[in-house]
């Protein structure tokens, strides 16, 4: 159920201080937990430096400022050289997407996580009707309330033109810079989980897949789901989605209009000045949208162009295409916009850690 404005802050500020004690008590009994947000007045920080919404709690603001571009970088590398290693794509049904799972898994099993690759049926690349059981990762919290999911996802393939490191490898490296630093037993109230789909180019299968294998009562327990999909396109935009549109396809079902704003107002937080919201694009959302699930979407644009207005507002080029390599060879680490990538980051982390920590339910 979504509250009126004026009402969710007045229940914000007072369970602002209920967090802050949480992260105070978990900081002091949990200190060997990795990337373990700390009290705001331990970081030096000095409260929110951006222009619009709701003050920030301290784990929104510590979380949105201990991740950074240089850390997705790290794991972009990475998938850079298993594509290279794997005749230069890591595509679903590929030993390229076998090695992504398997980078993926390590690194957040690494972290403290419990990681699973759940398999669903998908159909190859070729379209001759063979069809190979794919594999998604999927990693969660061990604290919070398993019954109030946060969800946030971005898709482990590529295309079979090129290694795909925006597309999607900046969503994936993002959701990893994401869970590295918030660590898999943080102060939250709600339960946090990751997911990487496979065959996001053959149809969105892996999403679809893996909300088909849900059941209903386990659907209900995702409160909210976060698309992460092209982050770091050379001429990106700073473009969120959800709650715009003439129907509830377009605009997500009701909630997602609030998450979009959150992703909105934390990348201005960031610095970025009028992000646009639109409709939802037919990415992996899709089936969590189908599912009734509030739904919210990051995507910086790909093969349309900047416009003016855009241009004038974020930088980059006007009239030229926001990713050139989109679906491409050169799709390649040579290709990643570290600014783009950096305000993405930042505002998806104090997004996630917003509604990680917020007494307000989606639904
Ligand atoms: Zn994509």
């Amino acid at each position: 159920m979504i509250v009126e404005l004026g009402n969710a802050r007045a229940r914000w500020r007072a369970g602002f201080a209920f967090v802050g004690m949480l992260v105070l008590i978990a900081a002091t009994a949990c200190t060997t937990v990795v990337g373990q947000p700390q009290p705001a007045g331990t970081s030096g920080s000095t409260g929110s430096s951006g222009t619009s919404g709701t003050p920030d709690g301290p784990f929104v603001q510590q979380l949105a400022g201990e991740v950074s571009d240089a850390g997705a970088m790290t794991h972009l590398t990475a998938l850079q050289k298993i594509a290279d290693e794997n005749g230069g794509n890591r595509a679903a049904g590929t030993r390229g997407y076998d090695a992504s799972v398997e980078y993926v898994s390590g690194v957040l099993r690494q972290i403290g996580f419990e990681v699973s690759t759940p398999s669903y049926e998908g159909s190859d690349h070729d379209d001759e009707g063979g069809s190979t059981p794919g594999r998604n990762v999927i990693a969660e919290t061990r604290t919070g309330d398993a019954g109030q999911v946060v969800m946030i996802g971005s898709h482990l393939d590529s295309v079979q033109e090129g290694p795909g490191i925006v597309d999607d490898g900046s969503g994936v490296a993002a959701l990893l810079e994401i869970a590295t630093r918030l660590g898999a037993e943080p102060a939250v109230k709600n339960k946090v989980r990751f997911a990487f789909f496979g065959h996001e180019e053959v149809g969105l299968q892996g999403s679809k897949g893996y909300v088909e294998s849900l059941s209903s009562a386990d659907l209900k327990k995702i409160k909210m789901y976060l698309n992460v999909d092209m982050i770091a396109s050379p001429n990106g935009g700073y473009i969120v989605q959800g709650g715009k549109g003439s129907d509830e396809e377009e605009t997500g079902p009701p909630g997602s209009g609030t998450i979009a704003q959150v992703l909105a107002d934390q990348l201005v937080k960031s610095g970025v000045k009028s992000p646009e919201i639109i409709k939802f694009v037919g990415d992996d959302e899709t089936a969590f949208v189908e599912a009734g699930i509030p739904t919210g979407g990051a995507e910086n644009g790909d093969a349309k162009k900047k416009t003016a207005a855009q241009a004038e507002a974020w930088g980059g080029q006007a009239g030229q295409v926001y990713d050139p390599c989109y679906h491409q060879a050169c799709d390649r680490i040579e290709n990643v916009n570290r600014t783009v990538l950096g305000h993405y980051v930042r505002a998806l982390a104090g997004t996630v850690a917003h509604f990680a920590t917020s007494p307000d339910a989606l639904r």
